[in-house]
């Protein structure tokens, strides 16, 4: 297979780059590999021809879970077809090159706007491929840079197509263009990576016990019976304490332990603090003490026998019931393969499993109905959507959030809403048929020692209140 366009034209670069194999060139595709393309690029620069060059790394998103799904050899097969479609799509394209797993880049010309050749790739990209009986739809996320100020070689043109395209990843949208901003913040980020290894190295003693420790905490949300007034759970919601920069929010830090593939230890910390801090907890007017959510990263379920060790191992150490566990999964998880059996495996320890930001993936009703869920958690874009000044959108959006509540019904799952802020919202969830509420209405989420205070002082609200 031709690494390059099928235009034939011979101006423009594309025949001298027609090698169809060697070193640069990657097995399973037949296009340019990373050091191929660095090299091609590199070749341009040396005849001055990087001015009228545009590069777009493209990233296909979700492929991970499709490899799951599908398993790694039609994974192959499909990356093989989206190089093909690629070169058929980009016939003007001076060079294509997989640069890693799903990470495909393209060098072309600057003929038409960056954005009209994203469209491009993502519009070929979402027209399905049909494979033995599978029917895969992809998406992708593209970084595109060019030539400008502060831009020199084509190494560094390169690499501002790759921040381009981390930040297209980080903010969840198709198309990022590289400027200049993000060479400072993607240093930034690299520093603060480079911190987070540097906690989590420092930490790992005590993040392998089940100790307290300096730099990574948990904070606790109630999640409230609105109908009874009682505390039905707490979240359980990480912090990193950097040294310097104070608190660190977990969406800053999180994806990168999930990149770096350290979530698995950070995760098993998380539910052993958790289950222990759990044991703590004094019961409520009822005599029924808080169950403790606890959320679990996507990654975690590629190793499932890593995880199921680490709930059981949190639920032995603490000693705490399991049915006070549960379990929070986001619908990102959901086409993992071994996920319904893994989650199958918490229930038969006795822990219930909850379904989080629901509304904002792509789980189709017969996998919803597939997984062994026990609650169903409203993504709070929803309640912003509901809270909006326009009477229309408003309008709009209480109708998606009854008809969430009407599947979840359906679907026999007992509903959350989250992020409620308004003490005037509570009334109108209980109506539209969801009793249990999550947000700043309640409590904002607070240090494990302040939990007890918390379920004390509401013991003794109710109790002067009855
Ligand atoms: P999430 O699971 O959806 O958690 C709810 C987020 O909403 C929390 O943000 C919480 O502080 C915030 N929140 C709660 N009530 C309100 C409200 O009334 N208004 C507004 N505007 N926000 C509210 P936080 O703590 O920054 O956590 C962000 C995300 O980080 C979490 O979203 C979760 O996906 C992730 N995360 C946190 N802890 C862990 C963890 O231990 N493991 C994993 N895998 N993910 C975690
Ligand atoms: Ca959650
Ligand atoms: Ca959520």
């Amino acid at each position: 297979m031709s690494n390059f366009s099928d235009s034939g034209s011979s101006d423009s670069g594309s025949q001298d780059h027609n090698a169809t194999d060697g070193p640069h060139v990657d097995p399973l595709t037949g296009l340019l590999g990373r050091q191929g393309l660095l090299a091609y690029l590199a070749s341009l620069g040396d005849d001055g021809r990087l001015a009228d060059l545009v590069i777009l790394n493209v990233e296909v998103s979700r492929f991970g879970h499709v490899n799951n799904s599908v398993g790694t050899e039609l994974g192959d097969r499909i990356i093989s077809l989206v190089a093909r479609r690629l070169v058929k799509t980009f016939p003007e394209a001076l060079a294509l090159g997989r640069t890693h797993g799903d990470h495909f880049a393209l060098c072309l010309p600057q003929s038409a706007a960056p954005e009209q050749f994203a469209e491009r790739v993502l519009e070929f990209l979402q027209r399905p491929f049909a494979l033995h009986g599978e029917v895969i739809v992809l998406s992708a996320r593209v970084g595109a840079a060019w030539l400008r100020p502060g831009l020199n070689t084509a190494e560094e043109l390169f690499h501002a197509s790759e921040v381009a395209l981390h930040r297209a990843k980080q903010d969840k949208t198709s198309i990022v263009r590289f400027d200049e901003g993000m060479l400072a913040e993607a240093q930034a980020s690299h520093r603060m990576e480079n911190d987070f290894r540097v906690a989590l190295v420092v930490n790992a003693a005590s993040l392998h016990g089940a100790l307290a420790n300096d730099e990574f905490l948990l904070h606790y949300q109630p999640i409230v019976n609105a109908r009874t007034d009682e505390v039905h759970d707490f979240e359980t919601l990480l912090r990193w304490q950097h040294r310097s920069q104070g608190l660190i929010p977990p969406s800053t830090f999180i994806p990168m332990a999930e990149e770096i593939r350290l979530m698995d230890v950070l995760g098993a910390w998380v539910l052993r603090r958790a289950c222990l801090d759990a044991q703590q907890w004094p019961a409520n007017a009822t005599g029924r003490t808080p169950g403790v959510t606890v959320n679990l990263s996507t990654t975690q379920f590629l190793q499932p026998e890593v995880l199921i060790r680490a709930v059981e191992d949190a639920l032995v150490e603490s000693g705490l019931a399991p049915q006070r566990l549960k379990l929070e999964i986001t619908e990102s998880a959901l086409p993992i393969e071994p996920l319904s059996a893994t989650l199958q495996h918490f229930r038969s320890l006795g822990c219930q499993v909850s379904l989080d930001d629901f509304g904002t993936g792509y789980s189709s009703f017969t996998q919803l109905q597939q997984l062994p869920l026990d609650y169903l958690k409203i993504d709070q874009s929803f309640l912003r959507g509901w809270e909006s000044d326009d009477p229309e959108e408003s309008e709009r959006y209480e109708k998606l959030i009854r008809a969430i509540l009407g599947l979840a019904a359906l679907l026999d799952l007992q509903p959350i809403v989250e992020g409620v802020e308004l003490a005037e919202e509570v009334p109108s969830i209980v109506d539209f048929g969801c009793e249990l509420i999550q947000g700043y209405v309640y409590a904002r989420p607070m240090p494990a020692r302040d939990v007890k205070t918390f379920l004390d002082a509401r013991l003794q609200k109710g109790n002067n209140d009855g």
